[in-house]
C-alpha cells in the first residue's frame, strides 16, 4: 500500500521579499503533492527556536531566527504518497550552492540562512511541525479530479 503522508511546509521571508512565493508553490502543485493547509504566519522568536532547536548551539542561530522574522511566512501542508521524501527532493541540500540543479534551492537560491524553503525531514519531525503550526480545524481533506493520477494506483 502507498504511503500517503503530509509535510510541513514553510515559504521563508527571503522569497516573500524576492516576490517568488508563486514559483515555489507551483513546483509543489505540478509535481502533485496536494496542498491541504495554507497561511500567512508572522513567526515569533519562542515559535523559532521551538522548530530550530537542534540548531540553538550554533553560531548562525541568531541570524537565523531574524531572518526568519524579517516578513511573514507562508505556512502549508502537503500531502502525497511519500511526501515527506519527495518534497525534500524537490527542495534540495541545505547549501543552495551544493544542491542538485533543478531543486527549488539550487534553482532560485545561492546562500544560508536565505535559501527559500523549510520541509520536515521525517516522519517524526512532520507530525510535531505539522501541530506546531496548524490547528485542526485549518486541515483540509478535499477530493480532486487530479487524484487519480497522484494518489492509488495511478491511472
Ligand atoms: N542554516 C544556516 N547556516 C548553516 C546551516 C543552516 O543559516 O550553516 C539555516 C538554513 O536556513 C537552513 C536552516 O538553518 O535551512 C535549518 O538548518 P537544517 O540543518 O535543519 O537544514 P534544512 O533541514 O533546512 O535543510
Ligand atoms: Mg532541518
Amino acid at each position: 500500500m502507498s504511503d500517503v503522508q503530509k509535510t510541513l511546509v514553510l515559504v521563508k521571508p527571503d522569497a516573500l521579499q524576492r516576490e517568488l512565493v508563486g514559483k515555489v508553490v507551483s513546483r509543489f502543485e505540478q509535481k502533485g503533492l496536494k496542498i491541504v493547509a495554507m497561511k500567512l504566519a508572522h513567526l515569533d522568536e519562542a515559535t523559532l527556536t521551538e522548530h530550530y532547536g537542534h540548531l540553538k548551539e550554533k553560531p548562525f542561530f541568531g541570524d537565523l531566527v531574524k531572518f526568519m522574522m524579517q516578513t511573514p511566512v507562508v505556512a502549508m501542508i502537503l500531502e502525497g504518497i511519500e511526501a515527506i521524501e519527495e518534497v525534500r527532493k524537490i527542495v534540495g541540500s541545505t547549501n543552495p550552492r551544493e544542491a542538485d540543479a533543478g531543486t527549488i534551492r539550487a534553482d532560485l537560491s545561492m546562500n544560508v540562512p536565505s535559501n527559500m524553503v523549510h520541509a520536515s525531514d521525517s516522519a517524526e519531525a512532520s507530525e510535531i511541525e505539522v501541530a506546531r503550526f496548524f490547528n485542526e480545524n485549518e486541515i483540509f481533506a478535499y477530493e480532486k479530479l487530479t487524484d487519480k493520477f497522484h494518489f492509488g494506483e495511478g491511472i
